[in-house]
């Protein structure tokens, strides 16, 4: 069985920051920038686990280690044989992830039928004021060590400029730090992340199967037939821009916030409609469409620009 690829992908969520193996992949999220869980599984197990939530005081970082290796071992099943922890490792080789944070370093396993490890760490950040806690899971007999001690020397829980990286499902983009995600959505297919500040709302939509949506025709073509209704300038983008056949267009669309599901149809009840501009491209190496769109008063192509050029979209 092929166990582990030689390809490493990033993931950047709430401004935490990792890298992992590229065949690991999101396999629960939940929660919001203060307080908040993501799970990255492989085909068989969960992989990694990573925890946020805002520091309280200053509660000594052993204490907090103490509290979430206790939930782990909560969890497990009565007659689970017992789990063997090990503490304050020095797992954190990077100099400069340990300015600024309080950390300790963990290892456990469980023996029996499934034998299981795991090395972690736990942090607390003065400067986001979060403590961080990431495992990395293992079977017994893989070298979970060199594997964990990689990803965990990968970590950032805090961006150093103005921008902030988000990554997953294999794509990757950088937005101001002052946008929050509001919501999210992954299916098949389809991903979709919006992001507020205070004037303006980003939506980046990621489309899969790029030629099933295009059923033959041109990417400006399908531009035109899907968002053609909402439209009022388009501009074909040159691709020394996104290395890819691109639109810049810009238009009014209906504010989802104000649409009345009921009684829709009382003229005083119409939605609002809210000035946009967007950006899309066929990214034709990825087989993938992708269109970016901001929300609110006083266009800004150039803030987007910057947005879709940050994208790697393959
Ligand atoms: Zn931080
Ligand atoms: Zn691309």
């Amino acid at each position: 069985m092929k166990r582990g690829s030689s390809r490493w992908t990033a993931v950047g969520w709430h401004h935490l920051y990792l890298e992992i193996p590229e065949d690991w992949g999101i396999g629960a999220v939940s929660g919001d920038a203060s307080t908040g869980y993501l799970r990255l599984d492989d085909a068989e197990m969960p992989r990694i686990e990573l925890r946020w939530e805002p520091a309280r005081g200053q509660e000594p970082i052993d204490k907090v280690v103490e509290r979430y290796l206790k939930n782990l071992t909560k969890k497990g099943r009565k007659k689970a044989p017992p789990i063997k922890v090990r503490r304050d490792l020095n797992l954190i080789k990077d100099k400069r992830l340990l300015e600024n944070r309080a950390v300790e370093g963990f290892h456990w396993r469980i023996d029996g039928d499934e034998p299981i490890q795991a090395y972690g760490i736990l942090w607390r950040c003065e400067v986001c004021s979060r403590i961080v806690f990431l495992q990395i899971l293992g079977r017994a007999g893989e070298s979970t060590m060199t594997l964990a001690t990689r990803i965990l020397n990968t970590l950032q829980d805090h961006p150093v400029g103005d921008t902030v990286v988000w990554a997953m499902y294999g794509m990757k983009f950088e937005i101001p730090v002052t946008c929050a995600l509001k919501s999210h959505s992954f299916l098949t297919g389809q991903i979709k992340l919006n992001f507020t500040d205070k004037s303006s709302e980003i939506e980046l939509e990621r489309l899969s199967l790029a030629e099933m949506h295009l059923k033959g025709r041109s990417f400006e073509e399908w531009f035109q037939d899907t968002y053609g209704h909402e439209i009022e300038t388009l501009d074909p983008l040159s691709e020394e821009r996104l290395r890819h056949p691109g639109v810049q267009a810009s238009g009014t669309t209906v504010d989802p916030e104000t649409v009345h599901k009921r009684l829709a149809w009382l003229p005083w009840r119409r939605p609002r409609r809210r000035p946009f501009d967007s950006c899309s491209w066929h990214c034709t190496d990825g087989n993938k469409l992708f269109t970016l769109r901001r929300m609110g008063e006083g266009a800004q192509p150039e803030v987007l620009l910057d947005i879709a050029q940050s994208v790697v979209c393959h």
